[in-house]
């Protein structure tokens, strides 16, 4: 599956500025341009894959090695003593950008973040 106008497409591809600064055979993260909190940051495959469901299996260990050193290294930096992981699936549950990607947001104690919660909860 393939979308030409995908901002996530054109990151992975470097074809703009601010891009990836890590990356793997299939995999880059990138800092989220809206972040929630300091570091936070976009693991997505090179490939357009909308969900996690598109990604295929043999990737699977690949992305999750990747997922983790990418969280080492933000923890080497300081940038949080913990850090969350959250991946948003099609739009009802709050997918905006349409290539699967995974969210990893460094956590400090008092910041105030929640990801995760009910309206009112
Ligand atoms: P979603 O709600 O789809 O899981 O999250 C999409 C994320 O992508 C949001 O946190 C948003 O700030 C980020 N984002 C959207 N457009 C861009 C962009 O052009 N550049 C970067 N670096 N992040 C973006
Ligand atoms: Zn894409």
């Amino acid at each position: 599956m393939k979308d030409k106008n995908c901002i996530f497409c054109k990151i992975a591809k470097k074809e703009i500025k601010k891009g990836p600064f890590y990356e793997s055979d299939n995999f880059v993260a990138f800092r989220d341009g809206s972040p929630v909190n300091e570091g936070h940051t976009l693991v997505v495959p090179k490939k357009h894959f909308v969900t996690l469901l598109d990604i295929p299996d043999k990737l699977g260990v690949e992305m999750l090695n990747f997922v983790k050193k990418v969280a080492e290294r933000l923890m080497e930096e300081k940038f949080g003593d913990g850090f969350n992981i959250v991946m948003n699936n099609l739009e009802v549950a709050g997918q905006v950008v349409m290539h699967a990607h995974i969210h990893i947001v460094p956590r400090k104690e008092g910041d105030g973040v929640r990801l995760v919660s009910r309206v009112g909860g």
